[in-house]
């Protein structure tokens, strides 16, 4: 054993596997999505696992992110995705991190940064062609492509857009921000105005419109071995790399009528075996009721309300389980397995969101 009350495990084979599988299905570079702590999966260890398997470009959501990249010794490029302060920009260009650029207001901003920086400052031009959320409006990137053009000691990398609706089989709204794109790429291409680096998909085109690919693909939930949605499926030989583990740390026989943890919202029925799984919300554990866990490769109730740090089972139909055991939170332990996909239709939520939310405290560990 390890020496953790509750930790994750992260099968760095795993990662790799499934970065193989996407780079024969896509034939383009890939741009490994490592927001949020690589998904819940550890920033640096995910990039340093990415690298090995020959990625060469990482995408993170804020620029803090990649500076931690930078402090861990990760020099591969690094794009911020999302919105970077004024007040970033020169700390981030002098650490070779390409920032996201998309509003015009930002432009004296971004040339006094750049005339400060060591080396060509690096930005992709974000362009929203129907997700309305973060981007410039496709009528006015010719506009600013021109006028980045002029800014001494810019290096304008890339263009890029992100789809609103790419996990769902219902096509057209994708094929019409596809369209917008190319016809906007057709314009800055005749005009000598078109970056090296065209992006678009993330892991649900990736794996499901290879129109989509030009120049890189932007891939997050797929290299972790996890599905962008039920209507997208992976690639065979794909496999999810996380599982969740803790150790039954106390097991009680507790009579009829025995309130079980805050509130006590169970009580037992009769003589009842109650262990506890030193894993709470305070883990990224969730507080809704019906839960189940794996212990001596059964599916074991949770009962009682999830505290920060701990949650009770109960074990009457496992009498050969002792303090100590292994619990599975997350994984296959004989011939059961809870994926992230349950937890996440328990907690009304999707498996992005079960992962992201496994807390920073939760030790991993990498095999
Ligand atoms: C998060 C993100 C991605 C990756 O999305 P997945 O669905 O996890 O592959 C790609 N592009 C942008 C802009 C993102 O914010």
């Amino acid at each position: 054993m390890n020496g953790y009350s509750n930790w994750l495990e992260i099968d760095r084979q795993v990662i790799i596997g499934n970065i193989e599988c996407i780079n024969q299905w896509t034939g383009v570079p890939m741009m490994a999505v490592v927001k949020a702590n690589g998904y819940g999966h550890g920033l640096t260890e995910v990039v340093r696992t990415a690298v090995e398997a020959g990625v060469r470009y990482c995408g993170v959501a804020r620029v803090e992110e990649a500076f931690e990249l930078r402090r861990a010794g990760i020099d591969i490029p690094v794009l911020v995705l999302g919105y970077t302060p004024d007040e970033r920009f020169g700390e981030a260009f002098a650490q070779n991190i390409s920032l996201t650029f998309f509003q015009p207001q930002q432009l004296d901003v971004l040339a006094a940064a750049a005339r400060e920086a060591p080396r060509p400052a690096k930005i992709h031009l974000k362009v929203d062609t129907g997700m309305s959320r973060l981007g410039a409006p496709p009528e006015l990137a010719y506009d600013m492509l021109q006028r980045l053009s002029e800014i001494e000691n810019v290096e304008v990398e890339g263009i890029f857009t992100h789809f609103a609706r790419a996990d769902e089989r219902y096509a057209p709204t994708t094929e019409w921000q596809l369209r917008k794109f190319t016809d906007l790429l057709a314009e800055i291409e005749s005009a000598g105005l078109r970056p090296p680096i065209a992006h678009t998909a993330n892991s649900a085109a990736a794996l499901t419109r290879p129109g989509a690919n030009f120049d890189m693909v932007r891939v997050g939930i797929a290299l972790y071995g996890l599905a962008p949605s039920a209507e997208v499926e992976l690639l065979e030989g794909m496999h999810p790399a996380l599982s969740w583990h803790a150790r039954l740390s106390h097991i009680y026989v507790y009579p009829p009528g025995s309130g079980i943890s805050y509130g006590h919202i169970y009580t037992t029925q009769e003589n009842e075996r109650i262990g506890v799984v030193p894993v709470g919300y305070g883990d990224g554990y969730r507080r809704e009721e019906g839960n189940i866990v794996l212990i001596h490769g059964r599916r074991v109730p949770v009962v009682g309300r999830v505290c920060m740090d701990q949650l009770m089972v109960r074990l009457d139909e496992l009498p050969e389980a002792e303090i100590g055991d292994e619990v599975v939170l997350i994984g296959e332990q004989g011939t059961e397995r809870i994926a992230a996909e349950e937890l996440a239709s328990r907690w009304n939520t999707f498996n992005y969101e079960v992962v992201c939310g496994l807390s920073a405290r939760v030790p991993r560990h990498y095999t």
